[in-house]
């Protein structure tokens, strides 16, 4: 062969190793925050088409003889890539992939994970929620990432009413089906035998909290989860790990001052707007993406409390 044929020929191999390596779905750094569970930190941005809707914290759970993904990520790339990441780390296969709440950045990469024939959990209401607003989510997802990225949901096979217990192999994993708190459909994990509650979007670190249900039943939730035996927690959107329940002290007091401020105002027969202007403004500052759901917080929490 002559020198510029096998030139041509090794660059031939180098454009199909590169083209393959350009279709496999890259693995991304996780923290193993304790052993056998693996987290992706999301950025503390709304979803575009830059960041590909990988805004939630995501991960998996490692078993024995099986993995469960918690949550399954944002889109389809995001999705693919938590796939490869849980086969880099263990040859063991996905048994379940548990869906936290029906957000569609916690969720929407339910689909790269069909060929691993995985029992979806999640709670008792999130089948109903997705068929109400599903298409919605999908529809906005689309329109930012195009149909081929945005990835779509699979609906849950395993409801959670209270609790539900997934067996990994050494390792049983305790679920819990909560009252309305961040959504009326949030589902929580306790790893008893590490300690660590995976406790998804009724935490959130350094990023506002984002009220979808109840601002009175999140309190009562978060009061519940902080006496779980748990010294560490991975927030939904936040560090990958917070010690626990230390780490609930900032969402605690968030949502503290806007009940209260919204119940005084309330008292004084203030109305709506006035709250929307005046409410929790003591807190800009203290997280990111403030000013995008403080107003809708106190919108939704201001509705809620003005029947109580
Ligand atoms: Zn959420």
């Amino acid at each position: 062969m002559s020198r510029r044929r096998l030139a041509a020929a090794v660059a031939g191999v180098w454009l199909v190793a590169g083209s393959v390596a350009l279709a496999a779905p890259l693995p991304f750094p996780v923290t193993e925050v304790a052993s056998g569970i693996f987290v992706r930190q999301g950025v503390h941005q709304d979803a575009t088409a830059e960041n590909d809707d990988a805004i939630a914290n995501i991960g998996f759970i490692v078993g024995l003889d099986a993995v469960a993904v918690v949550d399954p990520g944002g889109s389809l790339d995001d999705g693919e890539r938590l796939r490869a990441t849980v086969q880099a780390k263990t040859d063991r296969p996905i048994r379940y992939v548990v869906m936290t709440h029906a957000h569609p950045d916690h969720i929407f990469g339910g689909i790269a994970f069909m060929a691993d024939h995985p029992v979806f959990v999640g709670h008792a209401r999130l089948a109903g929620v997705l068929i109400d607003r599903g298409e919605y989510y999908r529809k906005r997802l689309v329109d930012l990432l195009g149909r081929d990225r945005a990835g779509d949901y699979e609906m849950p096979t395993l409801l959670v009413t209270d609790t539900a217990a997934l067996d990994l192999g050494g390792r049983v994993l305790e679920l819990q089906a909560h009252g309305a708190a961040h959504t009326d459909n949030d589902l929580t994990i306790l790893d008893r035998q590490t300690g660590t509650l995976w406790a998804a979007d009724l935490l959130f670190v350094d990023r506002v909290p984002a009220i979808d249900g109840s601002l009175a039943g999140w309190l009562k939730e978060l009061a519940a989860l902080k006496a779980l035996p748990a010294t560490r927690a991975v927030p939904g959107h936040g560090p990958p790990v917070v010690p626990w329940p230390a780490g609930a002290a900032d969402e605690e007091r968030y949502l503290t001052v806007l009940a209260t401020e919204i119940r005084a105002l309330l008292a004084k027969g203030g109305d709506i707007e006035t709250a929307v202007e005046q409410v929790g403004l003591g807190e800009r500052g203290k997280w990111q993406l403030f000013d995008e759901y403080n107003g809708r917080n106190v919108t939704a929490a201001f509705k809620e409390l003005e029947w109580d």
